[in-house]
């Protein structure tokens, strides 16, 4: 595990299971929030955006919306203006847009009825209201953020823990970067993507085909076929395809788009430097992440609890170290793919200056 000395950021950590039901994770998380003196990165009035990821409808491994009780009840405290918030999908799903978005997050228990907060969505109905933000990173000088993601003065973000098909891990990196870009923002990570379907591979069973938002896949009688100048690199085909049918350049494509995540992460909290919280819910990982539409998906580890931070790259260096040890073996490998390699995202971050790769854990019982 890493461990630094003066430079390390601090990580709060608590063991936790979801047998033991939400009401008790919720507390746990209040725990690690007043442990870690959250508070002082918010200011009585600020609008905060909680940003959160509601699952998509089937799936129901998502981190449940009373889970987020006690965390929002510490924010209405602090006299902030908090809201639960994400952004549109680029798939064709029920939070393709904010209507059905808000509604699916509602019946969830995402909204005022649940937690006495309204859900809204930052990036408009569509999501195409954005703000570009100007960065200093290696790939992009400028990245689309969602429009009252970069208005609102602090964020709460608060992410589920689970693999990930093209970027190995998702967590806290991954819900900023991609989870708070517009439309825009999100088909520009992933443009490095050009996946390919491999010859003797295709059962041609037209998953991929249906969950595609572009109409960039056909079938003949052989086998399916990707459109290359149709297709926007979402990452769907490859994620739902059961036959290992569809490939793309695992290292270098990977790379990119974790590189691409990191850099966009740092345009969501430029201006919100000392304004910003993050969790990780080490709980129901599951080796996809939760835009699937899918019930009851196996659980790659046993549950292992939750971790926070203000640096949003010891955060996640924290939990895929913690998941790896509870599993035994590489993130990548747990999640079915060797290939893949998460320290793209977190090395990148810290070379940018998003945070810090050195960490102390401190844990609170
Ligand atoms: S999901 Fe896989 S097996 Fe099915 S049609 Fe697409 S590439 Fe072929
Ligand atoms: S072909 Fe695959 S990666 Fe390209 S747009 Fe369709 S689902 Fe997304």
């Amino acid at each position: 595990m890493a461990k630094g000395g003066s430079l390390a950021a601090k990580v709060y950590f608590t063991e936790a299971s979801i047998d033991e039901g939400e009401q008790v994770l919720s507390e746990k998380a209040r725990r690690l929030f007043l442990a870690g003196k959250f508070g002082k990165c918010f200011q009585k009035g600020d609008f905060t955006a909680v940003k959160v990821h509601v699952g998509e409808e089937g799936n129901t491994t998502y981190i449940k919306a009373p889970c987020l009780k006690g965390l929002v009840e510490e924010l209405q405290k602090l006299k902030t203006k908090p809201f639960i918030t994400d952004t549109s999908t680029l798939y064709t799903g029920r939070r393709h847009n904010a209507i059905d978005h808000t509604i699916l997050a509602t019946d969830r228990g995402f909204g005022v009825l649940g937690l006495g907060i309204p859900f809204l969505a930052p990036d408009g109905l569509f999501g195409t209201a954005e703000t570009p933000v100007r960065i200093d990173g290696e790939l992009e000088k400028e990245v689309s953020i969602a429009a009252d993601i970069v208005r609102c003065q602090s964020i709460l973000s608060v992410a589920h823990f689970t693999g990930h098909c093209a970027t190995c891990a998702g967590a806290t990196l991954k819900t900023l970067g991609m989870g708070c870009a517009s439309r825009k923002g999100k088909m520009r990570q992933h443009s490095a993507l050009k996946p390919k379907i491999k010859k003797g591979k295709c059962a041609r069973c037209g998953v991929c085909e249906s969950h595609c938002p572009t109409g960039a896949i056909t079938r003949d009688k052989l086998q399916a076929h990707i459109d290359q100048d149709k297709c926007i690199g979402c990452a769907e085909c490859v994620a739902m395809c059961r036959f290992d049918a569809v490939e793309y350049d695992w290292k270098q494509e990977s790379e990119i788009l974790q590189k691409s995540v990191a850099e966009h992460a740092l345009g969501v909290l430029r201006g919100k430097e000392g304004r910003a919280v993050f969790f990780n819910f080490l709980v129901s990982m599951t080796r996809d992440c939760d835009c699937f539409d899918q019930a009851h998906m196996p659980t790659m580890v046993p549950d292992i609890g939750i971790v926070a931070s203000t640096d949003p790259v010891a955060v996640d260096r924290a939990a895929i170290e913690m998941v790896e040890t509870r599993g035994g073996q590489k993130l990548a490998t747990l999640i079915g793919n060797a290939r893949l390699d998460w320290r793209f995202q977190i090395e990148h971050a810290v070379r940018i200056g998003l945070g810090r790769a050195e960490y102390e854990c401190i844990e609170v019982s």
